[in-house]
């Protein structure tokens, strides 16, 4: 009788949570910092890329999405479905960027080109079901991490552009799609469309948005046959690791058996075919995007593309100093010196002020760590800053 009552009342209140059971073991530490988000219009599915321990450690502490369904089925509760959680990274949908401030994460433990299990649908359909309900969401409007990313101009791409993740591009497929009970899917880009960005995976675009019979028949299995680590005729170190190319930790393993860092690599173009490519998964997803430097990652053409020259790209020049590049001729561009720092698609606040801080300035963004503060010459990012010693004047550099 008493649980009977008990269901009577969760269906009146919120008919959700009811057919779901949560675990909570990785909720996550972030939560009490998050801000609740003003608006939610988007769903974004993303699948991690690495099993599911390592991935469910890393997204609670991080707090990067607000649910993870494993192999098995279990739904992991990370950051509470009303505040904001940073799973998009740089990203725009419709003209609008920064997609965390408007959508709930989805993390699928698996991998973007294989298959999810049985388990794993069945979860997902009912989680996609209660937050459609709660947040009246058409069926459109929920989509893959790969919909919305989106890369600043790199090596291979001159313009910002769609592509910088294949990440959960599986659930644009209408095979897997009708066993989310989802009946329809955006039938093209709104951001290529308006010119806002190009297409960068031409491959991608395909399985986003084709009608052909490539599109129906690609199944997971011809999406992985696409899908290698070994630079080929038309796969490059861009197609493989995206915008972990030159990182650190990724590590290129030539044909003779000779490996190299990402970051020692000078010309990523002349790599040769059969060249292994490993990205470490643990900072694959999610990697936030940061500044690049002079000579370091290439003169400002290489980092900037066809952006060098706009509103939005920054110079932070070693002696402190920051310009627009819509304040340099070419001339000027070509004697940026070496040590600049790069950011391409920054909005700039500031300055800080007794009554103008940083969160009136970026929301809650300015505790993220692809926010930067421009301190006494150097950039501090958001994650690293200590709020209580910003001094008045403080500049704050934010992806816009
Ligand atoms: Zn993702």
């Amino acid at each position: 009788m008493f649980a009977l009552w008990l269901a009577g009342f969760g269906l009146a209140t919120s008919r959700a949570w009811a057919v779901i059971q949560f675990d909570n073991q990785y909720y996550s530490p972030r939560n009490r910092e998050r801000s609740v988000r003003k608006a939610t219009s988007l769903i974004i599915l993303h699948t991690t890329e690495a099993p599911s321990r390592s991935a469910l450690r890393k997204l609670s502490d991080l707090g990067e999405c607000h649910y993870c369904i494993d192999e098995g089925g279990r739904v992991y509760r990370i950051v509470d479905h009303r505040r904001e959680a940073y799973h998009a990274g740089r990203s725009m949908w419709n003209g609008r960027a920064n997609v965390d401030e408007f959508s709930v994460g989805i993390e699928m433990c698996g991998y973007h080109n294989k298959p999810l299990s049985a388990a794993q649908y069945r979860s997902l359909a009912d989680l996609i079901g209660e937050l459609k309900h709660i947040y009246k969401i058409p069926d459109h409007n929920v989509i893959a991490h790969a919909h919305v990313a989106y890369g600043a101009p790199n090596k291979w791409h001159k313009r910002s552009h769609r592509g910088r993740k294949r990440c959960g591009m599986m659930f644009a497929l209408p095979s897997v799609r009708s066993r989310l009970n989802l009946k329809s899917r955006p039938a093209s880009d709104p951001d290529v469309k308006a010119r806002r960005l190009v297409v960068g995976d031409a491959y991608l675009a395909q399985v986003l948005y084709g009608r052909g019979p490539a599109a129906v028949a690609a199944g997971p299995v011809a999406i992985a046959r696409t899908d290698d680590n070994v630079i080929a005729k038309g796969r490059s170190a861009w197609d493989v690791a995206r915008d972990a190319y030159n990182d650190k930790t990724t590590l290129y393993t030539f044909p003779d058996g000779s490996k190299k860092f990402g970051n020692q690599i000078a010309d990523f173009k002349q790599l040769p075919v059969g060249t292994r490519i490993t990205v470490r998964a643990d900072v694959r997803e999610n990697r936030l995007e940061t500044y690049q430097v002079i000579g370091v990652n290439g003169k400002a053409q290489d980092i900037a593309g066809d952006e060098v020259r706009r509103f939005t790209t920054l110079y932070v020049r070693p002696d402190g100093k920051y310009v627009r590049g819509s304040q340099l001729s070419p001339e000027e561009v070509l004697k940026l010196p070496y040590g600049t720092k790069v950011l391409v698609g920054y909005s700039v606040g500031g300055p800080i002020a007794p009554n103008r801080l940083a969160t009136a300035i970026c929301g809650n963004r300015w505790r993220s760590a692809d926010t930067f503060f421009l301190i006494e010459g150097v950039l501090v990012p958001g994650n690293k800053v200590d709020d209580a010693k910003i001094p008045v004047g403080t500049m704050v550099f934010f992806k816009s």
